[in-house]
């Protein structure tokens, strides 16, 4: 049978919701090759929601102390891989993820095929693992025909989070891990910076290289906050130090999929836009030409500076 894994990502808060999109996923492929979807944890978690958004087991590596360094969770994660020996083995890319994944598929010498947009199988039940590449001009698939796990990493929000099934049911076990020992100790850990960006809200306001000065920066955040919404970037802001990376959008930042993305002077570039899966987008550019206008559902051509300050006149002041 084909053993499809997911590592459950944990934080602060639970269970990461990337970890529920890629057991969505993991389902749907194993419904189709007749495969068992197990969620891999190396602590405490809701084994419950796991079982109910897709995994037919949960496996609970212990005797790793959370929160631990990186290193240490490749070690226990590879070492629950050799004892069970899983055929596919899918990570969220998040920050975690992006430096968990490198470190299992170099521990259990496998191949490793980073930020996933899209998963499949071929007929013979192999792992299609599709990417953006060279600049996002091309989709290329990968395939890993001779090594075990066929590992991925997908981003955040490319797939959609299952409703939660609360019928199924699963097994729940726990596995005693080895003393692992790390050459790094884990003192404290920092908020990053950034960490107000809420891209995973309903309402995106985007700003771009057109948005203009600090002042019109300032209405788009105050915009963001009265909608209860986030505040997205494109890279030329992240790059000159005006919004920290945690609000990039795009191939080298996150990928979004709210309801509304306010696009506020952002040009329309295929890497920006390789990270945006809204229901809706609202572009608002001085240039009629723009190529934003292109992915456009509604379209103004207008001064940003200007649009804001109507728009801001027009929704109220929240407390
Ligand atoms: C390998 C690679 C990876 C990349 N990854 C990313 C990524 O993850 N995310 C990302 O965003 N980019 C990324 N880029 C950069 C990308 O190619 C674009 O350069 C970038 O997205 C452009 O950002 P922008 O649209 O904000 O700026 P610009 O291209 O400078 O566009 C600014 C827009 O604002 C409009 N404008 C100007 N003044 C006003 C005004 N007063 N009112 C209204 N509109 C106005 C202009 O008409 C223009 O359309 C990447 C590039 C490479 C090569």
């Amino acid at each position: 049978m084909t053993e499809l894994w997911v590592y459950v990502e944990l934080c602060r808060e639970g269970i990461r919701p990337v970890t529920f999109e890629l057991l969505g996923k993991a389902a749907e492929l194993a419904a189709r090759c007749g495969g068992r979807v197990t969620a891999a944890a190396l602590g405490a978690c809701d084994t419950e929601a796991l079982i109910a958004a897709g995994a037919d087991r949960v496996l609970l590596g212990e005797g790793v102390a959370l929160p631990a360094e990186d290193g240490l969770q490749a070690q226990a994660l590879a070492e629950l891989c050799r004892r069970h020996r899983p055929d596919m083995l899918l990570l969220g890319a998040t920050g975690m993820g992006r430096s968990l994944a490198p470190r299992v598929a170099a521990l259990l010498r496998t191949g490793l095929t980073a930020d996933c947009t899209r998963l499949d199988l071929d007929e013979s039940g192999l792992l299609l693992q599709t990417r953006p590449a060279f600049g996002g001009n091309l989709l290329a698939t990968i395939l890993c025909p001779e090594r075990r796990p066929q590992m991925a990493t997908v981003r955040p929000k490319v797939f959609p989070q299952p409703a939660p099934d609360a019928s199924r049911h699963g097994e729940v076990r726990r596995e005693a891990l080895p003393p692992l020992q790390s050459s790094v100790r884990l003192l404290e850990e920092l908020p990053a910076p950034g960490g107000d960006a809420r891209l995973d809200a309903d309402i995106l306001v985007a700003v771009g290289n057109g948005i203009g000065g600090e002042e019109n920066l300032a209405m788009a955040r105050e915009l963001a906050r009265r909608l209860g919404g986030g505040l997205a970037a494109s890279r030329p802001l992240v790059d000159a130090g005006r919004m920290p990376y945690p609000h990039q959008v795009g191939q080298t930042g996150k990928t979004v999929a709210p309801k509304v993305y306010l696009a506020l002077g952002i040009s329309g570039a295929i890497q920006h836009m390789a990270g945006v899966q809204a229901e809706k987008i609202i572009a608002v550019n001085a240039d009629a030409d723009a190529p934003i206008f292109a992915y456009a559902d509604e379209a103004v051509v207008a001064d940003c500076g200007a649009f804001l300050r109507e728009l801001l006149a027009a929704v109220p002041a929240l407390e």
